[in-house]
């Protein structure tokens, strides 16, 4: 039997605005539990809720990004639950009146091919606080620290057709909202989660299949595995002749399985209801033409742009595009080097496996965008071969200096002066009389592979600091006459 796949992911991406959506407590991750939570957070009698306006901006900076309607009117409304990290007994969300609904995002696939995923909103809303588990017993600790926190939960289309288009989905939301700045992203801390909701149909079938919601899944890794194995529940339950439950369930990566954590009888009806407490949210036009215009160059726009006019490759081109350190890296780099597949090359290189080794992102490289760049006018201007500037490259790894007083202090300065290198010619042709009449015997389809053995003697006797069209030049010079 032959099954299609549907998924659609909610995501929750937190802001990373200074102060909380409803009131003035600090969002700093990392506090002493319950030491950032106000009266307001805690939904204490007599408070008011107060929105922030730089959320409102965050919202409307990711609809423009992917083409979305920003809505003129946007209204807050109360979900509400019982929770016992949810003191007021209700979250404040957006029901009806989202700020940001419809657009789209641009996924790119392995093979090569690109997709266009719809999305149905994005809406503000607070995050709710933290259990805590470890340390209490029996008992469960109440860390309110979070409640508050500025959320977008971005919601998709059911359009997603495997486990690899939704972490390429995941994936784009990630880099946009780390181009966009209003997000740092984290998913550690658990400032980038998601709930992927996963069904099966027959093929050809259009009514959806019954869907499960994997909750809160915070690495991309989790997120492939936890759809792959939901497939396969699915699959063999129907194969089986049963039936798919509606329900909420956890992925446990330890097990690589996913439980069941509640049905669908008992899914909460919240009864959402306008929040009295907060007027709706005016947007005007021009708000929204000043956020316009503020945007930076977004991913797909670059990755463009280094495509047409850098003339870079395109897995180069997805690459340098795809996430906003290695992108202002690489432009800072490419700045001063002036040579975007050099700076590509080394970036994606040397560099990336240097990182790679010792486990570090690229903003905590210890060669610098700006060193990097100066290490590559090296090797443009004739300075360096590119095995020396590996060997300078790799000092710079662990020391301060510039690459100019590293090239100055081992003397790795390329030989270019042509006497200097005919030295170390003649001295190997006359070590060498008989790979010399091997040469000169050889037709001349067979030389080219040859003078090799003449070029990487040159090399090794001058210590890889040869200019190697030079040494080439000088050797068909002499080898021929
Ligand atoms: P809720 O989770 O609050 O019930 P929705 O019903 O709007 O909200 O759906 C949330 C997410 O589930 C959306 O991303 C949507 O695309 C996806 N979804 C809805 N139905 C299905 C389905 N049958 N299979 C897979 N995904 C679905
Ligand atoms: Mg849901």
């Amino acid at each position: 039997m032959n099954w299609e796949t549907v998924i659609g992911l909610e995501i929750h991406v937190q802001l990373s605005t200074r102060s909380k959506i409803f009131s003035g407590a600090s969002c700093e991750y990392g506090a002493e539990a319950n030491t950032q939570a106000c009266a307001v957070d805690l939904g204490l009698p007599g408070v008011l809720p107060v929105i922030n306006e730089a959320a409102i901006r965050s919202a409307i900076k990711f609809g423009l990004a992917i083409g979305a309607d920003i809505a003129e009117k946007s209204v807050f409304a109360r979900k509400n639950y019982f929770y016992p990290d949810l003191p007021k007994g209700y979250q404040i969300s957006q029901f009806e009146l989202p700020v940001v609904s419809g657009g789209q995002v641009e996924i790119q696939l392995d093979d090569g091919s690109q997709r266009t995923i719809n999305v149905t909103r994005a809406h503000l809303e607070e995050d709710a606080g933290k259990s805590v588990h470890e340390g209490f017993g029996n008992s469960t600790g109440i860390d309110l620290n979070r409640a508050g926190t500025p959320l977008i939960e971005i919601v998709s289309e059911p359009e997603l057709r495997s486990a690899e288009e939704a972490v390429a989905y995941m994936k784009k939301i990630h880099t946009l909202v780390r181009y966009l700045d209003i997000s740092d992203g984290n998913m550690q801390e658990g400032s980038f989660r998601c709930d992927a909701n996963v069904s099966i149909r027959r093929k050809g079938e259009e009514k959806l299949g019954t869907r499960a919601e994997l909750k809160n899944i915070n690495s991309f890794k989790f997120v492939e595995q936890a759809i792959e194995i939901e497939i396969e529940r699915q699959i063999e339950i129907l194969e089986d002749g049963g039936k798919v439950v509606q329900e909420t369930r956890l992925y446990d990566p330890g097990n690589n399985e996913t439980r069941s954590m509640r049905s669908k009888e008992e899914a909460n009806d919240y009864r959402y209801f306008p929040d009295p407490d907060l007027l709706p949210v005016a947007i005007t036009k021009e708000d929204i033409e000043t956020i316009r215009s503020q945007l930076p160059e977004l991913p797909d726009a670059l990755r463009a742009r280094f495509m047409n006019e850098l003339d870079l490759s395109e897995y180069d081109s997805n690459v340098l595009s795809a996430n906003k350190d290695v992108t202002d890296f690489f432009q800072t780099t490419l700045a001063l080097a002036r040579d975007a597949k050099l700076c590509a090359n080394w970036i994606m290189g040397e560099l990336s496996a240097a990182l790679n080794k010792e486990n570090k992102e690229i903003n905590e490289s210890p060669v610098s965008a700006e060193r990097l760049g100066a290490l590559i006018q090296r090797i443009k201007d004739g300075t360096l071969s590119n095995k020396t500037a590996k060997q300078v490259f790799e000092i710079m790894w662990t020391s301060e200096d510039s690459p100019d007083s590293i090239i100055e202090a081992q003397g790795l300065q390329q030989l270019t002066d042509s006497s200097e290198i005919e030295k170390f010619v003649d001295s190997v042709i006359n070590d060498n009389p008989q790979q010399l009449e091997q040469y000169r015997n050889s037709p001349i389809e067979k030389r080219g592979k040859l003078i090799g053995f003449f070029v990487g003697q040159v090399m090794k006797n001058s210590g890889g600091k040869a200019n190697p069209q030079e040494v080439n030049r000088l050797l068909k010079e002499k080898l021929e006459s």
